[in-house]
């Protein structure tokens, strides 16, 4: 049932009555997400749908994300922040690829009881009951949902075995102005933003920290950890950790280019560069070649990482030779990486130049099902 309906037919609980049921917990989301005012927005949470206003002349976006506790996070290795963080840069790096200004997000949560109900426990230190799980990953997700002027605006609450988050962003692009996969031509340059890898290489990092303190836990107590136990991120290591767990969707480079009609095609690096870009081929009927040696990988990151590591949320992006590309769009880094090329039947799709000569490059990045 729709957060709004659930709490017009029912009544709802104080919200500070501490009890773990759903319409406590759906009280206290409606109160936080209710200080994201927006114009766009004209109804959020509290009614059977939310209304949304577009203004003249602009299209609708909308992009939906299913999140799965054990494929897209962990909950022994991804703290409650960073897990909500995720959830919605993932739909909002979608509506910066189309060059969508973000209108409202609507988000879909199953649970299990665990990570709805305050511990039982006093913390020694503080003098208040601790957070319960979707308290903190209220936190993650909500901070950078004001960051990207994002109201949440509606979802559904369910409890369920597996942590499962569903997003649904929508955003709004002025008529014909969005950037689609479809539109490269032979001859454009093809670029992207930031540097790419660091999010795999946070990831590569994040999974050695995880496995050092199940061993640690595990032989102190003389037992496997328990799956549910929330990580702890040392502080000297979140700044490599945070392309991985924090990462930024380009929103305001989205913007940029499509108000300016610079790109003729773009699409988020989510799964890796060499998967992305070969979406991009394929939409627009075209092949492409990548110079290894312009890649702007992330100090932390493999050549291998930046090639085929997934979840950097950068853009690429391609345009017109003759359009004169700054150096950086909306203060990030932009950097050609190599070029459209005519299709050619039976030769690869993208290939990639080395110093040792071309060779293919296959999409080696992160697909379901494969
Ligand atoms: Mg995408």
């Amino acid at each position: 049932m729709p957060y709004a309906q659930e709490m017009r037919s029912n009544g709802v609980e104080s919200p500070g009555s501490g009890k773990p049921g759903e319409l406590a917990l759906l009280a206290r989301i409606r109160a936080r997400a209710a200080r994201a005012p927006d114009s766009t927005l004209r109804l959020g949470i509290g009614d059977d749908c939310a209304l949304l206003r577009l203004r003249p002349g602009e299209e609708l976006a909308v992009t939906t994300d299913l999140s799965i506790a054990g494929r897209h996070f962990r909950l022994d290795w991804h703290t409650p922040e960073a897990i909500g963080h995720r959830t919605l840069a993932r739909g909002l790096s979608d509506l910066a690829a189309m060059g969508a200004r973000p209108v409202a997000a609507f988000l879909s949560l199953g649970l299990p009881r665990d990570l709805v109900q305050s511990s039982k426990r006093r913390e020694p230190s503080h003098a208040s009951w601790s957070k319960t799980w979707i308290d903190r990953f209220l936190d993650g997700f909500l901070s950078l949902a004001e960051a990207y002027r994002t109201p949440l605006a509606g979802g559904d609450l369910a409890e369920s075995p597996l942590p499962v988050a569903d997003i649904v962003l929508t955003g709004a692009v002025r008529r014909g102005r969005a950037l689609l996969r479809s539109g490269a031509r032979p001859g454009d340059l093809l670029y992207v933003t930031g540097r790419l890898g660091g999010a795999a290489a946070g990831l590569a990092q994040l999974e050695q920290l995880a496995k050092a303190a199940r061993r640690s836990k595990a032989a102190r107590q003389n037992r496997p950890a328990r799956p549910f136990q929330t990580p702890r991120i040392p502080g000297n290591l979140e700044i490599q950790l945070a392309p991985h767990l924090f990462p930024q969707p380009r929103i305001a480079q989205g913007l940029w280019l499509a108000r300016r009609s610079l790109a003729t095609a773009a699409i988020d690096l989510s799964d890796g560069l060499s998967t992305d870009l070969a979406r991009v081929c394929e939409e627009s009927g075209v092949a492409a070649e990548v110079d290894a040696a312009a890649l702007p990988i992330h100090p932390a990151a493999t050549e291998v990482q930046a090639i085929h590591g997934g979840e950097d949320y950068e853009l690429l992006f391609t345009a017109s030779p003759s359009i004169p590309m700054p150096r950086s769009i909306a203060g990030e880094l932009v950097t050609c990486i190599g070029r459209i090329l005519r299709p050619r039947p039976a030769k690869p799709l993208v290939t990639l130049i080395t110093a040792r000569g071309l060779r293919p490059l296959a999409p080696l990045g992160w697909e379901h099902f494969s």
